[in-house]
């Protein structure tokens, strides 16, 4: 599962600053996930609920932050709202959109005691 590998990604991150900063246990995981990104947040939640067993986060809450997609139309110069990564200018219908945000997926912060 694409999400599950995901997840350990982020853990381990969560696990490097807990133990640098010679914390105990982690509280919380704030992530930001782009609508682009092509990660399901369900399946995330769910990956991260078998994942953090036996880690520092195992009591850890998941927090995630979906960031909308946005593009700018080369044609039109419009800044417009988008839902695909392909997404043809819903403004103009000419331009192929390029993607300004909603591809993010990184950990924002994490809390740690
Ligand atoms: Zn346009």
């Amino acid at each position: 599962m694409h999400e599950m590998s995901i997840v350990s990604g982020i853990l381990d991150i969560a696990e490097n600053e807990a133990r640098s900063a010679g914390a105990r246990v982690i509280n919380s995981v704030e992530i930001e996930v782009g609508q682009l990104a092509g990660v399901e947040i369900l399946s995330l939640e769910f990956c991260f609920e078998v994942a953090r067993r036996g880690t520092l986060a195992e009591q850890a809450e998941l927090v995630i932050h979906e960031i909308p997609g946005l593009g700018h139309c080369p044609d039109c110069g419009r800044d417009v709202e988008v839902d695909y990564f392909m997404a043809v200018c819903p403004a103009c219908g000419q331009g192929l959109v390029e993607i300004l945000q909603g591809k993010e997926l990184r950990v924002r912060s994490i809390n740690v005691d």
